[in-house]
């Protein structure tokens, strides 16, 4: 087993057998998740804090539950009600809670690279739950747990991620897992959404929607992600619906047996069709909130064993000199 990450900042620090040491110890967790009784210990006695600067729904819940089903001590710190909005700076919110010993944090804030911040100031180890258009790592793990249960592999593969990659930091740490993974990666969207400097990623970029499907083994839908834009990048939702959501008819483009993917919360009729969001014949998107729980837990889970390994050799260290 392999895995020496001492925090989960972003897919770009992570080495292929780490990805894959995160996905068996996950399948194994969804046959617990599948139980009845749906507990261990492997974080008996330790502290998460789990701090979100932005909304969620699901990934909150997600690592929530993650925690509790591994006998961890969780804490929900509800940023709304916090000295943060009574101006204290971010490193002084994590000197503060450094101080209280947590022994995982799990952070989602709107601002790239923020996460890694406040990583560099903390004893314990650090989760990012997604920061600004930077990284989402677990997504992309779940994503990536998803399509091999699915396909049975996750390399050799045509994954084509639609709409608005711009803004998604689901489409950066996808982009970077399967890459790792040696699949091919098309992107497919307007040039509006497009990032700078798309050509550069090693991938294939369309922007007919038709062409890009063809022959995809997954076709992974984002949001239309409104609240980073600021100024008309699409003509209306309309117009995006007709050119870019995937319905039944577009995705007859795509190999037969394709997936298809999305990462939550949807907007149906904007960037998917609500019918094929629902059916259970293409769509994955309920069994990815599923594989998203065991995901975490396997992340948590090698994290604290490193730390405690950390933490143990520190005390020999400390017992000899
Ligand atoms: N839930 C995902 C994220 O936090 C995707 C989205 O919001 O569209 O990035």
């Amino acid at each position: 087993m392999t895995f020496r990450a001492r925090h989960l900042l972003g897919i770009e620090h992570l080495a292929p057998e780490e990805i894959r040491t995160v996905l068996d110890l996950a399948d194994r967790y969804v046959e617990l998740n599948r139980r009845t009784v749906k507990r261990t210990d492997a974080l008996a006695g330790l502290t998460q804090i789990n701090m979100f600067f932005e909304n969620s729904t699901r990934t909150q819940a997600s690592f929530e539950l993650a925690g509790k089903r591994l006998g961890a001590d969780v804490m929900n710190m509800s940023v709304a009600q916090s000295s943060v909005k009574k101006g204290e700076t971010l490193i002084d919110t994590a000197l503060t809670l450094n101080a209280m010993h947590p022994d995982l944090l799990v952070v989602r804030h709107p601002q790239s690279g923020a996460v890694n911040l406040l990583a560099s100031k903390v004893n314990c180890a650090v989760l990012n739950a997604g920061d600004g258009k930077h990284e989402h790592p677990t997504q992309a793990l779940l994503d990536a747990l998803t399509i091999r249960r699915a396909k049975g592999r996750i390399q050799r593969l045509t994954v084509a991620i639609c709409g608005d990659i711009a803004h998604s930091r689901v489409a950066r740490s996808n982009l970077l897992l399967l890459g790792k993974m040696e699949n091919r990666v098309r992107l497919i969207g307007p040039p509006t959404l497009m990032p700078a400097g798309v050509a550069d990623f090693g991938c294939e970029v369309y922007d007919d929607m038709q062409a890009g499907l063809e022959g995809a083994d997954v076709v992974m839908m984002l949001r239309l992600q409104k609240e980073r834009m600021d100024g008309g990048f699409i003509p209306s939702e309309r117009e995006y619906y007709h050119r870019y959501g995937l319905d039944a008819e577009k995705l007859t483009h795509a190999k037969p047996d394709a997936i298809v993917m999305h990462p939550g919360p949807m907007n149906r009729g904007v960037e998917i069709d609500g019918e094929l969001a629902d059916d259970i014949n293409r769509s994955v998107i309920q069994d990815q909130v599923e594989m998203g729980v065991a995901v975490r837990m396997a992340c948590m889970d090698l994290l604290a064993q490193n730390l405690r390994a950390e933490r143990g050799r520190a005390a020999l260290g400390e017992t000899y000199a």
